[in-house]
């Protein structure tokens, strides 16, 4: 390996994993290394891929080796995934287990395929599980939502369908009543004859509304089970894969209601528009991977700098917004030229390969909510003010002229 890489112990907790660190000349730390080098990648592919099939019953049990009773599987699992993380020097994070759980539950191929092939190359590192879990979660995101509309379609096909019958047996119902009304009164039948006639009708429409009531209650629970599944059918609509961050469609809501709010309360609200410059040379430099990775790292900074009040979103390349709710706009300001300054006077290296990077800035424009302009137009201020940015120069924050 060329460069020795470093952890920066100001950086944030989560940028550590990131393959974009400072350069030597920042102040070190520990370094995160894989504990089995890559030449025990072989043995512990081919020790995983045992594991993997003794966890299916199939047969690639090594000689001498125990099979495990019956109703241990979740222990073996859980040691398993343990080994798994512990092999590979990964943190027992949710993304790792995630991970884990679903390579040794085998039931999505392209993730076993990815994990094995990262484990051949012994680079089953932070950042590969990020990559892999985000491509595979994009998969199965499409998939899940084709599958919940279709249970939703079906729930409401139930309920069209007992709704229906529960209306005809009802109309059944008070035209056999009337039907009986009118012969009891021509006929003049035994009252007792005419009660169980009455009680046979009553029974059969008992049965039938609780046929339909249970019917309901079971369609109930499967919609209630859609509503949680839905909800996080939204989320992951409303998050972008690459960064974790918002994404574009959840801004713009979210850019609607803090509108209402700030008209509604008479609180300040401003948003500032940042773009990541010569972000193309960076590409076209280092590869789309490592600009992949320079847009989580920035990600990252902006969302841990910006605190409470603030609202990151990717909005789409290489483009962020942040919204700040009860902020004034010389307050955003601050906030965003505070980011600024920190990123430019990082050194980012690729960890992987120990090419340096270098500087990595953006510039941005900030514009606050007046009179009666909708969101859409602060917007276009903030853009308005991104631009004059870049064209004096880069790296710099602008606030939007009025
Ligand atoms: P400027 O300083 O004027 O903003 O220049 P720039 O190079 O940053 O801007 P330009 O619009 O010319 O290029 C943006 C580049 O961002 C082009 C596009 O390929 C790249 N990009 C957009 N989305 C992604 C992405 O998800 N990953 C990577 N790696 N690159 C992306
Ligand atoms: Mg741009
Ligand atoms: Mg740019």
């Amino acid at each position: 390996m060329a460069t020795p890489l470093h952890s920066s112990p100001s950086a944030p907790e989560e940028n550590r994993s990131d393959f974009l660190e400072e350069g030597p000349h920042a102040p070190t730390g520990e370094r995160r290394v894989n504990r089995a080098g890559p030449d025990d990648a072989r043995g512990r592919a081919s020790r995983l891929a045992v594991a993997v099939r003794g966890l299916f019953g199939r047969d690639g049990r090594e000689s001498g080796e125990e099979a495990a009773p019956a109703g241990d599987s979740g222990r073996v699992l859980y040691a398993r995934i343990g080994e798994f993380l512990f092999d590979n020097a990964l943190e027992p994070t949710p993304l790792h287990y995630e991970l884990a759980h679903s390579y040794f539950d085998g039931s999505n191929r392209k993730l076993v395929d990815a994990v094995e092939r990262a484990l051949e190359r012994g680079d089953m590192t932070a950042e590969t599980v990020e990559l892999i879990m985000a491509e595979c979660r994009t998969d199965m995101t499409a998939e899940r939502l084709s599958s919940l509309v279709d249970e939703a379609q079906a729930g409401l096909k139930t309920i069209a369908g007992v709704v229906r019958q529960s209306g005809a047996d009802a109309m059944a119902y008070g035209e056999a009543l009337e039907t009986s009304a009118a012969v009891l009164e021509d006929t003049a039948l035994e009252p007792h004859q005419s009660l169980a006639a009455l009680l046979d009708l009553t029974r059969s429409m008992i049965e039938k509304t609780r046929e339909a009531e249970n019917e309901l209650r079971l369609t109930g629970k499967r919609m209630s089970a859609l509503r949680t599944n839905l909800a996080e059918a939204r989320r992951v609509a409303q998050s972008d894969v690459l960064t974790g961050l918002a994404n574009r469609r959840a801004f713009e809501d979210r850019l609607k209601r803090a509108v209402n709010q700030a008209r509604e309360t008479h609180r300040p609200l401003a948003l500032a528009f940042c773009d990541i410059d010569h972000f193309k040379t960076i590409n076209d430099t280092h590869g789309h991977e490592v600009g992949d990775r320079i847009l989580r790292y920035v990600a990252r900074q902006l969302a841990a700098a910006s605190g409470n009040n603030c609202f990151v979103a990717r909005h789409g390349g290489e483009e962020f917004v942040m919204l700040f709710e009860n902020v004034t706009v010389e307050e955003a300001f601050d906030i965003v030229e505070a980011c600024r300054a920190d990123l430019a006077s990082r050194r980012l290296i690729a960890r992987k390969s120990g090419d340096p990077i270098g500087q990595v800035t953006f510039s941005a424009g900030v514009a606050g909510l007046t009179g009666e302009e909708s969101g859409r137009e602060m917007l276009r201020h903030a853009d308005g003010a991104l631009y004059r940015a870049k064209s004096e120069g880069r790296d710099r924050v602008l606030i939007a002229q009025r």
